[in-house]
């Protein structure tokens, strides 16, 4: 019934993403991030894996990528509570109920829905946290409990090979960091040292045939400390001809935070490592515009990219206004140790 779902869905999502707009760069921040929603969402977390024994980082994990996923998509209702799930009348219901707006466990159940009650009320009602967290829990369990059989799960819901990175990182995040409060930023390279930079983005540039700057320069001497900017995945490392020595790091919003033409990198640092923002990830350089080892083609400097991924596509947004904020963040945090 899944597959036939997918088929009849498939249609919908291409159309969709043909008349997508990229424009939701401010996406991230309606990810309910206050200190009493995010106690609200642990606890939510905490009593589902009490419940189902599947540990709290990956319900979390999947349900901060339905928040960051439903919030960068014109096509999807944003998420307003604290929990992000997102579902159709008909994958709740199941897709041949003829009641579409069935909350009976029973008959959802025999017609192959998701819905499941998850609070002990006797009804799977697609506006309950838990009800809504319990039918993700009880499909994955279908699967097993193991990570392999965890990510099997996810890629037949998803059916997108990237979904399941995503929310594997953000589970690794979650819980090496024990929190779900991880949107700190912070600027690429240390504040008070020599730097300039301006808003580029979008303009036109040379090398490499017809291409727009999809990102910010930050010029600075060579070898000056490039730092991770968010807690993130390392999900990118080694050389690319346009960016030479370049990096990759997922944030838990979907966000991917690119860093080039670096001199080398940090000692150890891993593709897969889970990072915190002033995590030391490399120097400024002037790697790039050639095949591996090409430097000092133009001069030393940090080309900084944003990417947002919505579940379906990623694209380039100017990261110019937040370096701002996250300089400027950085400036008050200096001034304030004193
Ligand atoms: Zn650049």
């Amino acid at each position: 019934m899944r597959l036939l779902f997918f088929i009849l869905t498939a249609g919908t999502v291409l159309f969709n993403s043909f008349f997508m707009l990229p424009s939701d760069m401010h996406a991230a921040s309606s990810v309910p991030n206050d200190a009493y929603k995010l106690k609200t969402r642990m606890s939510l977390y905490q009593f589902v894996e009490t419940a189902t024994q599947l540990p709290w980082y990956l319900i979390a994990a999947i349900d901060q990528y339905e928040h960051s996923r439903r919030n960068a998509r014109r096509d999807l209702p944003d998420s307003t509570g604290p929990v992000g799930i997102y579902m159709t009348r008909e994958e709740w219901a199941g897709l041949l109920n003829p009641d579409k707006n069935d909350s009976n466990p029973a008959s959802i159940q025999f017609w192959g829905g998701m819905g499941t009650d998850g609070n002990g009320d006797g009804r799977a009602s697609m506006t309950t946290n838990e009800d809504l967290l319990f039918s993700i829990a009880h499909y994955l369990m279908n699967y097993g409990h193991d990570e392999g059989n965890i990510r099997i799960g996810l890629w037949h819901y998803y059916r997108r090979d990237k979904a399941v990175g995503i929310i594997m990182g953000n589970a690794r995040l979650f819980k090496k960091f024990k929190t779900l409060d991880l949107n700190k930023k912070v600027f690429p390279v240390p504040v008070r040292t020599h730097y300039t930079y301006r808003g580029t983005w979008g303009v036109a540039r040379g090398w490499g045939g017809r291409r727009t700057h999809e990102g910010t320069d930050i010029f600075a001497d060579y070898g000056l400390p490039v730092r991770s900017t968010c807690y993130g995945i390392v999900e990118m490392k080694g050389w690319n001809k346009y960016g030479g020595w370049r990096i990759g790091i997922r944030d838990i919003n979907n966000t991917y935070h690119y860093f080039a033409h670096l001199s080398g990198f940090a000692k150890g640092l891993k593709t897969g490592q889970a990072v915190s923002p002033g995590t030391y990830i490399g120097g400024v350089g002037s790697t790039g515009y050639g095949p591996p080892g090409t430097s000092g083609k133009f001069p030393p400097h940090l080309h900084y990219g944003l990417y947002k991924d919505n579940g379906l596509t990623e694209w380039s947004f100017d990261p110019y206004p937040l370096l701002r904020v996250w300089e400027r963040n950085d400036l008050n945090a200096r001034i304030k140790r004193k």
